[in-house]
């Protein structure tokens, strides 16, 4: 029997009030083959369409609600070439040429970007690579900041990282609580949205059937392969395809893979525009910025408006505390808007993985999947695209600690929210002592 879907509204953020419109692509009726069908039409699911149709192969996309409507049309646009887990991490337990291979593939990730903004002429994304700086809020953060980036530096051959003192990052910020920072040049910031939907766009224009408020119900095997039976029909493929990361659990239907994640809220408020002045005192040169807090939270200028990010609420909707706490944050490091009206709050759903890099890999011998990007994933999920479609044609990809070899469960997963709240109230402990 169909399992109930009711397809949900996009979310009214900043993004979706500022973003190209895109024509509404048909619900899923009837049946129909494919070489592989893709579940879910964020960046993961769209890049992989592409690849896969560039090397000749017939992919078909099904989105349960919007292309977007996951974390890929409502995230914060930050692109950086990182994983949660810090190379010197991944060096120290798994030694250097991991970290090597870990490194390559960071970076590899903001040039797909690259190459996905050009190959479909995304103008409106407004990709720039401006750099983003870890600001510092006190000796000890700054003193770890500054060892990493020499180690960055001298392990990685990673010269470009530049430290900056407390003057550089109150220019930088327009803010004076900062006692130092790193400037990291090579990240940079996106239109999310336009970005999304420019791939959606171009990966239709290439001939690739995607299908909107067209929820996999079932997907079981079949055969040789696979079928997908969304509540109006169905696609039979050779193989599938999972790529709907912290949303696995609209359906059953990707239930295996939702058992490996951990979601945690993650939330946005943007002001209304500043005037001319204070616009440009704050944050003049455009980068992003995030803090060393464990709690991290992060802020960028998007036209002459401030956007700043952080932990959203606990469970499954937002709250207006949490956007209290995140714009108290914000005048925290901004008394100066104090007074300045928020214009947009929203949040979304981040998938957090017990080893802190995301899981790329086959749950049987017909079905790939690729999540658990932990934050950090407008870059590596685009990536994570071209090596889902590798791997469907058989070709062999060092994953590096990405490759999965096989699904590990989250131990306790009824308790995963108490255990989260658990945590980021210890974080938030230990940020409000460490001097
Ligand atoms: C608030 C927020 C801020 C963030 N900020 C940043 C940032 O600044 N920088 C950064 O690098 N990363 C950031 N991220 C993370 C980044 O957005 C994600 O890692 C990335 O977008 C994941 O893309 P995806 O395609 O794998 O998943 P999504 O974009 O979430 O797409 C999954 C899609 O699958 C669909 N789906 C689910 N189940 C089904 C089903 N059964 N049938 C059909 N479709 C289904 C969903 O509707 C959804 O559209 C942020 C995330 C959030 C939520």
């Amino acid at each position: 029997m169909a399992q109930a879907f009711t397809p949900m509204t996009p979310v009214p953020s900043l993004w979706a009030a500022t973003a190209d419109p895109l024509p509404a692509f048909p619900k899923l009726s009837g049946a129909r083959q494919a070489d592989v069908v893709i579940i879910g039409a964020g960046y993961t699911g769209l890049s992989a369409a592409y690849h896969l149709a560039k090397s000749g192969l017939a992919p078909v996309v099904l989105e349960a609600n919007q292309p977007g409507w996951g974390a890929s049309g409502r995230n914060g646009g930050v692109i950086t070439a990182k994983f949660r887990l810090s190379f010197r991490e991944i060096d120290a337990v798994h030694g250097r040429a991991m970290a090597r291979r870990m490194y390559e593939i960071a970076h590899e990730s903001v040039d797909m970007v690259e190459e996905l903004v050009s190959e479909f002429d995304i103008t409106s994304a407004r990709l720039t690579r401006t750099g983003q700086v870890k600001a510092a809020h006190n000796d000890t953060t700054l003193k770890a900041a500054i060892d990493e980036a020499a180690w960055m530096s001298r392990e990685m051959r990673d010269t470009e990282v530049r430290i900056l003192d407390p003057h550089q990052v109150r220019d930088e910020t327009g803010s004076s609580i900062f006692v130092g920072g790193v400037l990291n040049p090579g990240s940079g910031g996106i239109h999310p949205l336009n970005y999304l939907r420019g791939l959606a766009k171009g990966v239709a224009a290439r001939g690739v059937p995607i299908f909107q408020e067209s929820p996999v119900v079932s997907l079981r095997r079949d055969g040789d392969g696979v079928l997908a039976e969304t509540p109006g029909g169905s696609v039979r493929a050779r193989q599938a395809i999972i790529a709907t990361n912290s949303y696995s659990d609209l359906t059953s239907a990707t239930a295996r893979v939702q058992r490996t994640l951990v979601p945690f809220r993650s939330a946005l408020i943007a002001t209304e525009k500043l005037s001319p002045n204070l616009a440009g005192s704050l944050m003049p040169t455009g980068r992003s910025y995030t803090e060393t807090k464990r709690m991290m939270r992060w802020f960028r200028k998007v036209d002459d408006r401030v956007v700043f990010g952080g932990r959203g609420a606990f469970g499954k909707q937002d709250s207006e505390s949490a956007f209290e706490a995140l714009r108290k944050a914000m005048v925290g490091i901004f008394p100066e808007l104090a007074d300045v009206p928020l214009e947009f709050k929203w949040s979304g759903l981040v998938a957090m993985t017990l080893d802190s890099v995301p899981h790329v890999g086959r749950l049987d011998d017909r079905t790939l999947y690729s999540v658990g990007y932990n934050g950090a994933g407008v870059a590596m999920s685009s990536l994570m695209g071209r090596y889902l479609a590798d791997l469907v044609r058989g070709e062999s990809v060092n994953l590096g600690l990405l490759a999965a070899r096989r699904l590990k469960t989250i131990p306790f997963y009824a308790f995963r929210e108490p255990a989260v709240r658990a945590v980021a109230g210890w974080y938030q402990f230990l940020d409000a002592v460490e001097r």
